[in-house]
């Protein structure tokens, strides 16, 4: 399963420390291309690591001399750091070598991560960051915002909380989870909800994402930790992947149905289409 933004955010936290105030000196790769051609890594030497963030599902590296370096994970992206440089590993598409010669390991076994340099003054109009909507963390998105936005819409709340152009972030995981906790059926017409249901179902979306990056990212089975250690598979999900398992909160079998290709997961009596 791909890493989404609790994951992202555990490897911001855990590259941060280690990264903050080192300068790129070399890179290699393994010749192969990732989703997409690589960026040429040199414009980034010898200039200290300022920041390490996340918007959306993007790692974004800012450098002291004004770039920043964007990075998604894709399907199987993972990054670890190792003391000293190695020969490049299996898997391993990039490393990154520090003036401490600490070196950034970028695997990838499925090859649809990518990587961009941006001048950090116009990361705002870069192509893969213009169109997303707002942080789901971010007090800029609450009830109001949502009852607006999706004020025409006409698919599914479901698929409607997924489009990142809406809100980022917000995986099929989490859009299950928070459904269920708002008690609204996933099928339920986007611009249908009650003033309530949109304040709940933000709210929801919160804690789910929250909860996850406190447990350090989700039951993700390849993904691994910023420092190489084995996520964490104790999280727990209340309808996610349990169909016909009973509901939590009234024992009915939880329903599957794949709702804009994916799979999709309710309780019929908890989340009622009325
Ligand atoms: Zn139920």
């Amino acid at each position: 399963m791909m890493p989404e933004l609790p994951e992202v955010e555990t490897v911001v936290t855990g590259l941060k420390p280690q990264l903050v105030g080192k300068r790129i000196v070399s890179v290699r790769n393994s010749g192969k291309n990732l989703r997409y051609p690589l960026p040429d890594f040199s414009v980034l030497f010898d200039s200290p690591i300022t920041a390490i963030i996340r918007r959306a599902k993007y790692l974004l590296f800012h450098f002291k001399n004004g770039q920043t370096l964007l990075w998604h994970l894709g399907m199987t992206g993972q990054f670890h750091i190792l003391d000293k440089d190695e020969i490049i590993a299996k898997h391993e598409h990039v490393a990154l070598t520090f003036n401490d010669s600490s070196t950034l390991r970028y695997r990838d076994t499925r090859r649809f991560g990518y990587a961009g340099i941006c001048a950090t003054d116009k990361l705002e109009q870069h192509v893969w960051i213009k169109k997303l909507g707002v942080e789901p963390l971010l007090d800029d998105f609450n009830g109001k915002y949502l009852k607006d936005k999706l004020n025409t819409r006409k698919t599914s709340i479901k698929q409607a909380i997924m489009d990142n152009a809406v809100v980022v972030g917000v995986g099929n995981i989490y859009a299950s989870e928070s459904l269920f906790r708002s008690q609204i059926n996933p099928v339920k017409v986007a611009n249908s909800l009650k003033n309530k249901q949109y304040q709940a179902l933000v709210s929801y979306i919160k804690t789910v994402l929250e909860e996850a990056i406190e447990a350090g990212g989700s039951t993700i089975s390849d993904f691994v930790k910023a420092d190489g250690k084995p996520g964490y598979f104790a999280h727990s999900f209340k309808v996610y992947g349990r169909a016909n398992q009973p509901c939590l909160s009234c024992t009915k079998p939880i329903e599957k149905i794949v709702l804009g290709g994916r799979a999709s997961f309710f309780c019929p009596q908890c989340q009622k289409l009325k």
